[in-house]
């Protein structure tokens, strides 16, 4: 049950708002939606194409926050509705995006479209109506660090001024045009920028949120079950796929990229922080990961092999992984991010926020709800015979 008696950081009560979340069905707003009705008085008008994952936050109408959340099926690339429901509205939150990598090379005019120019009402109706906006863009508009640039055994390498990512200091470093993994970094960093000169020119309020690869249960889709059977989503589903499948992982360029990744359910923390303390929030970029959870994708794909069978009581496989060209396996103009660690000075001053869960504890509870919400799916749809 919400608790009437919630305070703020700076010990004021917090008041009920309504907030229109847009991408509310995705990975990060169902989690978002899940957290603000079960801890908070707040009100949702959720806007997404898709609902499958917050039907159980939707139905039945018994739920006891059923008045609190509404649903919206609008596609923001032409939907008439979405000023209204901006208006509504005391704070907006925007998710929507195309955000999966194999995404930003094959379809590059859809991610640039996605990201940038659907993207722009939103930032001109908060504007014009003088209502609050948290945007989310992403870690990646860092793109490669300082570091990589240097020769392999430099020892400047191991100099953290070289590789950790600051918001107000480290630069924004894309690969050349012909690449165009950078659409999507670009389109974001350029929303990231008009949003910046909206609050400046327009005094818009905004925070903006750049995620440092979250992670946890209901994370895009397993192909062939729950998506398209030629899709790719991003790594957590492409290596929890292969384990349910007793494939080998597939470690793309030898799996060397670092990542650092923080639990959905610590992240969403930080979000609620945004929400319930605009004073500390509005005008700031925030990085949102736990830099504490560092690995290589190979050393990833070991762990999730380890705790796969764990949870699942199957042998690890014998050959648990193999290396394949990124080329290969995203197509033409792929590239990488070397290395993300967030620097977390700002959300800490500002939001007193800290990741709590480790690496193996958040794999461990994500890769069990794996296990129990897609094993038997997948063991019928293996047993099935392919029709002629
Ligand atoms: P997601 O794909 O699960 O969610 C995005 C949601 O937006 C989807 O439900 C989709 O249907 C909806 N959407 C897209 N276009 C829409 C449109 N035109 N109209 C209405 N709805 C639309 O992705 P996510 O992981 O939840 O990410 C949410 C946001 O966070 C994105 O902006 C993404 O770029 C950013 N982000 C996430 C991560 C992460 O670690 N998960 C990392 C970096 C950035
Ligand atoms: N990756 C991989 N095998 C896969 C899927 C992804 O080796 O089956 C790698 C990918 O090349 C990248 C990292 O895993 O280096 C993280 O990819 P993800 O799609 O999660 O998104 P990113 O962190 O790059 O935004």
């Amino acid at each position: 049950m919400a608790s009437p008696a919630r305070v703020d950081l700076d010990g004021n009560p917090i008041k009920p708002i309504t907030i229109c979340m847009i991408g509310a069905g995705g990975f990060i707003g169902s989690h978002l939606c899940e957290k603000l009705m079960a801890e908070t008085p707040h009100k949702v008008l959720a806007v997404d194409v898709y609902n499958d994952k917050i039907k159980h936050l939707l139905e039945p109408a018994s739920l006891p926050w059923a008045d609190r959340i509404q649903f919206y099926r609008i596609n923001i690339k032409h939907d008439s509705r979405l000023e209204g429901l901006i208006k509504m509205a005391d704070l907006t939150i925007n998710l929507a995006a195309i955000c999966t990598p194999a995404d930003y090379n094959t379809r590059p005019l859809d991610t640039i479209y996605s990201n940038f120019i659907d993207a722009l009402p939103v930032v001109k109706y908060c504007s014009e109506n003088n209502k609050r906006l948290i945007h989310f863009s992403t870690c990646e508009v860092y793109g490669k660090t300082i570091g990589s640039f240097l020769p392999k055994e430099h020892p400047l390498r191991n100099d953290p001024n070289f590789y950790v990512l600051k918001e107000d200091a480290s630069p924004c470093i894309f690969g050349p045009i012909e690449k165009q993994r950078w659409s999507y970094a670009c389109a974001k960093q350029l929303i990231e920028r008009l949003i910046y000169a909206e609050g400046a020119e327009n005094g818009l309020e905004f925070t903006i949120v750049r995620p440092f690869n979250w992670i946890g249960p209901r994370m895009d889709f397993i192909p062939g079950i729950d998506g398209p059977s030629e899709g790719v989503p991003r790594v957590l589903a492409c290596f929890s796929n292969n384990l349910l499948r007793c494939e080998p992982l597939k470690l793309v360029d030898g799996g060397q990229s670092q990542r650092t990744f923080v639990y959905i359910k610590d992240a969403i923390e930080a979000v609620l922080l945004m929400i319930e303390n605009p004073a500390r929030a509005n005008g700031q970029i925030f990085n949102v990961g736990n830099p504490n959870n560092e690995v290589t994708v190979r050393q990833l794909a070991e762990m999730m092999t380890e705790i796969y069978s764990k949870v699942s009581g199957e042998p690890p496989l014998e050959v648990p992984s193999i290396d394949v060209s990124s080329k290969e396996f995203y197509g033409e103009g792929y590239d990488d991010s070397d290395k993300r660690i967030p620097d977390m000075t700002i959300i800490n001053k500002q939001l007193g926020w800290n990741p709590k869960t480790s690496l193996w504890d958040l794999l461990d509870s994500t890769l069990t709800y794996q296990h129990r919400t897609y094993a038997e799916a997948i063991k019928q749809a293996i047993a099935k015979p392919v029709a002629s």
